[in-house]
Formats: structure tokens, C-alpha cells, sequence
């Protein structure tokens, strides 16, 4: 048997992640989200903060009530104030495993200009909510926001007054992305050594990756004693984004001699949930990525071929069907059974429910009458589209045509579906066929956009490869996504266009 320490992966892509500008996501494609987690078996799903809106709140109720029972536990962020903890609880208390985590800055800068509280205060304050807490369950987290940055002395008084309280996790965010790996070595070995009663909870750590170090500043710790690395899938999250999950998991797996740990991680689900994170967020995952990126094991050089021929580990340290890249880019066509596409899209990651499988198979089907060979990226995009199409309260594409003549205006004639009633607009407008899909979109619906970025990319190989698009739009002053895949470049620009515009009405919308 293995002696090794364990480490618990806890995951906020859903809380972190989601905060990071145009990333939100709906509660359909949250729960997408959070069954990829599961599938990976991380231990921790921190799946929002419910007080922070409405839509965060349902999120967060549903993945406890329908996946708390799955044997990972559901986590609620909330601030150390009663309304806050209690609302946390409001969301969590289906789940099996609930965890509470509550946080408080204690760095001097916070303490002085955002808090106004003096340290004597902050240590109260931050006892009292751990304590409201823990009059709801047994399994409480606790971070000083801004930890890296407190100094050494208040913050082993702080995390021996919360494990006192009851915290059963104690996270030591880096929260600025400011620390260094010796730095946070120093810092969890300090709390390791000095805080009397630190035996009885967890170290954790939550590093952002400002200065690109969050990685190797989660391995410094757990190598220092912590127990548990918050990260995101693809790293999303604030500014930089956080710990990325794939990188700090591999690294510990495929440097086993240094990093002596274990982690419960299907690492062979690790591409499939990079796959979903980037579809529903519609941020792309740059190619030269470790670990998930296309290209990460891509060997362009002679010489690598050469000796990757003789012998793989000439120049790879890890396989690429470890992490869920699939070992071969099979082509399915025309002639392809049902069978055959179930086949695939369970390697590809995806577990489709009977309905799902039998709208995937029609559309595989139409789309194998227009083009001869199906690689896994189109097959990807039809099922992302399937799982995560629009539902009937949005707006939806029914037709449209579009005149284009060199140097002439455009003109659209559109129609859009929502609620069963369609709603129709002819315009002459815009300096290009995308300006023309953004305004007549744009007047169907009512919500204006900004377009500061349009990418158009394909899926596949071959002419007539599916196109992707993603744009990236400004809304009454904040950053949205929206996505779409085609073989009909307009199409795809409509509706991502519309993609955007139902993320932008879903977050007003109030929940029944
Ligand atoms: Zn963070």
C-alpha cells in the first residue's frame, strides 16, 4: 500500500472561474460543468456564492440537490456575516456533503482601506462566522483573503482562532497573485510550525497566477505540509485566472519523485473537461497549453519524429491518452451506425442520455450528407450544440438571407424565434456582413451590444470544416461571450451573436 499524503483537489472553476470577465454561465451549463467535475473526482466543488445574485443561488441549490449525493462535497462561498453564512446554508443544505466556506480579509492594506477594522476586530469577526457556520454543519472552510500578504504573526493568530472555532479547512489565499513558491513555502511552513492547534484542520492553498507562478507556488505548498490546491479547469478565473487543475495534478503525478503525493483525479477526463469549460465559457484554450492545449503533444521537429518513432520516451514525458486525448483521430461518414457515434462520444467524454444520442445521431446524419468525413471536432460541436443549445426561452434562429456585393451595403432579411412567436426585420446596413448580423440581431432583441472582438476558427481539417465562432461583447459596462459552430459562417455569426445576447437576459432574469 502507498503511504503517500493525499492531496484534495478542490475546484472553483464554477465560483473563481465564473467571476472572470464574460465567463459566465447559465444553470444548464454549470451543471454540465459540475457532472465533468464529478467525472474527474475532484473532492471539492465550490459551485458559487449564493449570496452574490439570484442565478448564483439556484446554481448553487441545484448542484446540491441534484449531484450533492455523488460523494463529493458542495461548497458555498459566503463573506463572515450572518446573512451571507445563512444563505450559503439556504443553497447547500440538500447536499450530502456540504461545505461552507467562509472568508475575511486580514492583510494591513485590507484591513485598513477596505475593511476599517482593527485586528482585534477581524479576529472576532472572523470566530463569529465560523462559529454561525458550524451551527449548520461540521465541515467548515476558512480563508483570510489576502493571506499571502498578512503579516506572518496576525495570520497564525487568525487560523488558530478558526481552527478553535470549528474550521475544518483553513485556505491560504494568495489573492493578488503576488507570492512566490519560497514565499509560500515560508508562509505554510510558519503555520505548520507555529500555530498550536493546527493538527486539527487542513492547510489549503488558492494562488492566482499574476506573475504565472500559481502552479509552482501550489506545489511549494502542499510541499511545506498543505493538504488541498484550489484550482480552476484551463486555469480561468480573476485577471490571470487561478491554480490551473490539469497542470498541478500532472505535475505531481508525472514527478512523483519530487512531489510524493497523490491526488484522486482521473487524469484520462482531463481533456474532455477542458473541452467543456472552453465551450461554455467560449474562452479558447491557447494552443501551446500544457497539458490540454492542441499542441501539447505535437512534435513538429525531424529529429523528435525520428526518435519518437524509435521510442516515445525519447521525447515524451507523458502519453497523451493519459490526459484524454484521444489516441487516434478516427473519421466516421455516412455510413457510420449509431452505435459507432455512442462509441465515440464516450471516448470523446460526454455520457448522453437516450435523447440526447438520438438528436446527435440526426444531426450527425445531415451533416454527413453535406460533408464526407466526420473528425472528432465536428462531432464535439454537434454535441456541445445538443447539450448546450438554446432552451425555449431564448432566442433562437428560425431563417435568414443575406445579399453581399462588392463595395455595397449589406442587406439581412432575419427572423428570430423565442417563445413559440417569431419576429422578422429587413435592414440595409453595416459595413460588413458580421456588422449587419449584429444590428438586425440587435433590433429583434432589443439588447444592444459592443463587439470588441469577433474569432472565426475551423473545428477540423478540410475546406469545408465547421467554422467556430466566438465573440466577445460589452453590455451596459460588462464582458460577455457567446459561441456558435457551423459549416455556414453567417450562421455561426448569428448565432453566437444570439448566444451572448440569452447569457445577457438569463442573468437579469429573476429566478421563480
Ligand atoms: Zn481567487
Amino acid at each position: 500500500m502507498s503511504n503517500k499524503r493525499s492531496i484534495r483537489i478542490f475546484d472553483t472553476t464554477l465560483r473563481d472561474g465564473e467571476q472572470s470577465p464574460g465567463c459566465s454561465m447559465n444553470l444548464q451549463e454549470k451543471l454540465e460543468v459540475a457532472q465533468a467535475l464529478i467525472d474527474l473526482k475532484v473532492d471539492v466543488i465550490e459551485a458559487g456564492f449564493p449570496i452574490a445574485s439570484p442565478g448564483d443561488f439556484e446554481a448553487v441549490r441545484e448542484i446540491a440537490t441534484s449531484l450533492g449525493n455523488r460523494g463529493v462535497e458542495i461548497c458555498g462561498l459566503a463573506r463572515s456575516n450572518d446573512k451571507d453564512i445563512d444563505r450559503a446554508w439556504e443553497a447547500l443544505k440538500q447536499s450530502a456533503n456540504p461545505r461552507i466556506h467562509v472568508f475575511l480579509a486580514t492583510s494591513a492594506i485590507h484591513r485598513e482601506f477596505k475593511l476599517k477594522m482593527t485586528p482585534e476586530e477581524i479576529i472576532k469577526r472572523a470566530v463569529a462566522g465560523v462559529e454561525r457556520a458550524k451551527s449548520y454543519c461540521d465541515n467548515i472552510e476558512f480563508s483570510p483573503e489576502d493571506a499571502a500578504r498578512t503579516e506572518i504573526d496576525f495570520l497564525c493568530q487568525v487560523v488558530e482562532a478558526v481552527v478553535k472555532a470549528g474550521a475544518t479547512t483553513v485556505n491560504i489565499p494568495d489573492t493578488v497573485g503576488y507570492a512566490t513558491p519560497s514565499h509560500m513555502r515560508d508562509v505554510i511552513s510558519a503555520l505548520m510550525n507555529r500555530v498550536p492547534n493546527i493538527d486539527q484542520t487542513v492547510i489549503s492553498v488558492h494562488c492566482h497566477n499574476d506573475l504565472g507562478m500559481a502552479v509552482a507556488n501550489s506545489l511549494a505548498a502542499v510541499q511545506a505540509g498543505a493538504g488541498q490546491i484550489e484550482c480552476t479547469v484551463n486555469g480561468i478565473g480573476e485577471r490571470a485566472g487561478n491554480t490551473s487543475l490539469e497542470e498541478v495534478v500532472m505535475a505531481m503525478r508525472t514527478r512523483h519523485d519530487v512531489y510524493d503525493f497523490d491526488t484522486n483525479i482521473e487524469s484520462n477526463r482531463l481533456v474532455p473537461a477542458s473541452r467543456l469549460v472552453s465551450a461554455v465559457t467560449g474562452l479558447h484554450v491557447q494552443r501551446n497549453k500544457a497539458i490540454v492545449g492542441r499542441n501539447a503533444f505535437a512534435h513538429e521537429a525531424g529529429i523528435h519524429q525520428d526518435g519518437m518513432l524509435k521510442n516515445r520516451d525519447t521525447y515524451e514525458i507523458m502519453r497523451p491518452q493519459d490526459v484524454g486525448f484521444a489516441a487516434t483521430d478516427l473519421v466516421l461518414g455516412k455510413h457510420s451506425g449509431r452505435a459507432a457515434l455512442a462509441d465515440r462520444a464516450k471516448q470523446l467524454g460526454f455520457q448522453l442520455t437516450g435523447e440526447q444520442l438520438q438528436s446527435v445521431f440526426e444531426k450527425f446524419k445531415q451533416l454527413a450528407d453535406k460533408k464526407k468525413e466526420i473528425f472528432d471536432g465536428d462531432i464535439v460541436a454537434i454535441i456541445q450544440d445538443e447539450i448546450l443549445g438554446a432552451t425555449e426561452s431564448e432566442w433562437s434562429l428560425v431563417t435568414y438571407q443575406v445579399e453581399l456585393a462588392y463595395k455595397s451595403t449589406p442587406r439581412i432579411s432575419l427572423t428570430l424565434a423565442r417563445d413559440d412567436q417569431e419576429k422578422t426585420v429587413e435592414i440595409s446596413d453595416g459595413s460588413g456582413p458580421v456588422d449587419a448580423a449584429f444590428l438586425a440581431v440587435q433590433q429583434l432583441t432589443g439588447v444592444e451590444l459592443d463587439c470588441n472582438e469577433f474569432q472565426i476558427q475551423s473545428t477540423t481539417l478540410g475546406r469545408d470544416a465547421n467554422g467556430e465562432v466566438t465573440i466577445e461583447t460589452d453590455h451596459e459596462g460588462q464582458t460577455w461571450r457567446g459561441r456558435a459552430v457551423s459549416m455556414d459562417c453567417v450562421e455561426a455569426t448569428i448565432k453566437a451573436i444570439l448566444n451572448a445576447t440569452n447569457r445577457i437576459l438569463a442573468s437579469t432574469r429573476q429566478p421563480v
